[in-house]
């Protein structure tokens, strides 16, 4: 489906914080081989700070406990409230889709509210930055950035895995805000004492601070959860639908969010409630590896709900109700279907990939703004999922 349909809810926003008065350091740590660097560059600008992107919607407020995450949830407020108090390294690990970067930039809104001088970046993202500084002579600019913050939070640490160098100017990094009392957020897929792959020092450090799980959340709370997405996307969600879609989720909580996102597009074209068959469709799709329906499936089928025949619908004919036809099946095969932009045009009676796309858009505008085209592609949509 065309990102253009996602939700504000989910929209991310940028947000810098806002230019702090920064308080100066005291002389150097009595840390090996760490450099005073900010008595030696001039302070970076918030315009020089790495390009922090939380997503607006990673609050406190949205972010529901139920029972298994109560404790993981109060330590995290504790940690927002009172930065560097007693939980610091503040270490948070589970799973994929667990909910883990939602706490994370909850911690660090909630501090930039504050008026803290707070980073958040992903392990990858300040992999790169070092690499970038290191390729532009600019390694001191890049300790300040990351040195002098009152709050750093740290996603997906994993990632450092076998990165020997990053690993070493992340524990320099970790001792000097220590050192100064600043609080350092972490999270990662693995408890730290199974991060084998990273330093020992390092989680050792990590190990010395507070090591908190996030599981997924019990029925009722997934359930819950589902409510609150439904009312803020502006969409009726009846209680069986909703027990019927956390029923389902086994793992994480991001399959639930991809299938919510897909039934939201649904009942926004359709324009109707939705139904517990038509989130077992989703739920099947999201299930199902993706890309296994053919081209010639997509044209069969399509052409079969709209009366005529595959030859029709590659062939020539330009008449409204082909071409309609012709543009839902371009549309589907884009979606469903694991061809390029070419190899669709080909099984389209040899059209080019420009047309492809063009008919794509087409269609995707029109399933937005036509409630009976978007009804007529999202049932022969789950007759493909069907298969
Ligand atoms: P992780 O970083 O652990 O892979 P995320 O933080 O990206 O997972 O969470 C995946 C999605 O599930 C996000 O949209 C998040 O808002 C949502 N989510 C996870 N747990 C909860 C919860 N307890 N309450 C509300 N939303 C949640
Ligand atoms: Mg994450």
């Amino acid at each position: 489906m065309a990102e253009a349909q996602e939700m504000p809810l989910f929209k991310l926003l940028a947000q810098q914080p806002a230019p702090q008065p920064v308080s100066p350091l005291p002389a150097a740590p009595p840390v090996e081989d760490v450099v005073p660097l900010h008595q030696r560059v001039p302070r970076p600008k918030a315009k020089d700070l790495p390009e922090s992107t939380l997503n607006a919607g990673y609050t406190f407020e949205r972010f529901i406990p139920g029972n298994v995450n109560q404790m993981v949830y109060a330590a995290a407020r504790a940690v927002a409230e009172n930065p560097a108090a007693s939980y610091n390294p503040f270490f948070i690990y589970g799973g994929v889709g667990l909910g883990k970067t939602h706490l994370v930039q909850a911690i660090a809104h909630a501090c930039t509210a504050r008026g803290l001088r707070t980073v958040y970046v992903p392990a990858e993202a300040f992999t790169n930055d070092l690499v970038e500084s290191i390729r532009s002579k600019t390694t001191a600019m890049f300790r300040e950035r990351y040195r002098n913050v009152d709050v750093l939070l740290i996603d997906d640490i994993q990632f450092l895995k076998d990165k020997e160098s990053t690993q070493e100017e992340f524990f320099h990094t970790f001792n000097v805000l220590h050192q100064f009392n600043k609080q350092i957020v972490i999270a990662s897929d693995e408890h730290p004492s199974k991060l084998t792959h990273l330093e020992a020092r390092l989680r050792s450090r990590f190990e010395g601070g507070l090591v908190m799980d996030v599981q997924l959340p019990e029925l009722e709370t997934r359930i819950a959860i589902l409510q609150v997405w439904a009312q803020e996307a502006g969409i009726r969600l009846e209680l069986s639908v909703a027990e019927y879609i956390a029923g389902r989720v086994q793992k994480h909580m991001r399959e639930m969010e991809g299938v919510f996102k897909k039934m939201v597009i649904q009942a926004k074209t359709s324009r109707s409630i939705l139904t517990v068959q038509q989130a077992a469709d989703e739920i099947d799709g999201f299930h199902r590896p993706r890309y296994t329906l053919t081209l010639q499936q997509v044209i069969d089928v399509t052409a079969r709900h709209h009366g005529i025949t595959a030859d029709d619908l590659t062939g020539p004919s330009r008449t409204s109700s082909i071409n309609q036809a012709r543009q839902i099946a371009m549309f589907l095969c884009r979606e469903l279907t694991n061809t390029s932009l070419p190899q669709i045009g080909a099984a389209f009676g040899g059209r080019k990939h420009s047309t492809v796309l063009h008919a794509c858009q087409k269609a995707t505008q029109d399933i937005a703004c036509d409630p009976l085209m978007a009804a007529v592609v999202i049932d022969i949509r789950s007759k493909l999922l069907s298969k």
